[in-house]
């Protein structure tokens, strides 16, 4: 399989660059987040030999066992915690992210800035903002969204870079990807982590600065996992 990864990447990059330019933005400002979440450390590899440095994963216990190795051999990867954050692993986040891009409750947010403190790590931030309100997903209520943010930021100190979504599966995306931006817009939030394979060319339409995309550059995932866990 060694060639596939490296052509899909090269594929999606082609479309990044054509959809910002479509929508009158830079490419440049569009970072591709490769979702590498059950794939193997070679399909990690693979990627990295191909110029790929930016890398999700959705659970921390997965990226524990994968990235150390492949930072010794990289060690500019860039990596980003994508799905969601139990407390009792707030340590070993801090310790293996680079980016914390679900905070979606303040007891997280507490004790990600506590850890942040004790360690001397300060990690960038996304708050997860669960724009379809779907009851069994994570991330903070769009009316509670502003009051979170300021908290977070005000009372916590946390380096709130940019807001995520995951829009409900199959809805149409515009309306979330459209209320991110906004709620974004008026927190003065420069941060956009929106799309995914189906759907990231929509999103950069509506401003992503993120898009985090799995399938379409490592194949299909074997067990599938929750998109929000
Ligand atoms: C798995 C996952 C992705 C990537 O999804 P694809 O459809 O495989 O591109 C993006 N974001 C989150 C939060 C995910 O869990």
């Amino acid at each position: 399989m060694e060639g596939v990864i490296a052509a899909n990447l090269a594929a999606i990059r082609g479309r990044i660059a054509a959809a910002a330019r479509g929508a009158g933005r830079d490419g440049d400002a569009v970072s591709l987040v490769a979702v590498s979440k059950t794939h193997p450390a070679s399909s990690v590899a693979e990627a990295l030999r191909a110029g790929q440095r930016l890398f999700g994963e959705n659970r921390v216990q997965e990226a524990l066992g994968k990235y150390p190795a492949l930072r010794r051999e990289f060690p500019d990867l860039v990596l980003h915690l994508i799905g969601p954050l139990q407390t009792n692993k707030v340590r070993d986040a801090v310790a293996h992210f680079d980016v914390i891009e679900t905070v979606d409750r303040t007891r997280l947010a507490e004790a990600l800035a506590s850890e942040m403190e004790r360690s001397g790590r300060r990690l960038p931030c996304f708050i997860e903002v669960n724009t379809g309100e779907e009851a069994q997903k994570s991330g903070v209520a769009p009316q509670e969204a502003d009051a979170f943010i300021a908290d977070c930021r005000n009372r916590l100190g946390l380096p709130v870079v940019g807001l995520m979504c995951v829009p409900p599966l199959g809805e149409e995306p515009s309306p979330h990807f459209a209320l991110l931006r906004e709620i974004a817009g008026r927190n003065g939030l420069a941060g956009l982590s929106m799309g995914m394979s189906a759907d990231f060319e929509i999103a950069i339409r509506f401003g992503a600065t993120h898009v985090r995309v799995g399938t379409a550059i490592f194949g299909a995932r074997r067990q599938p996992l929750a998109a929000a866990g």
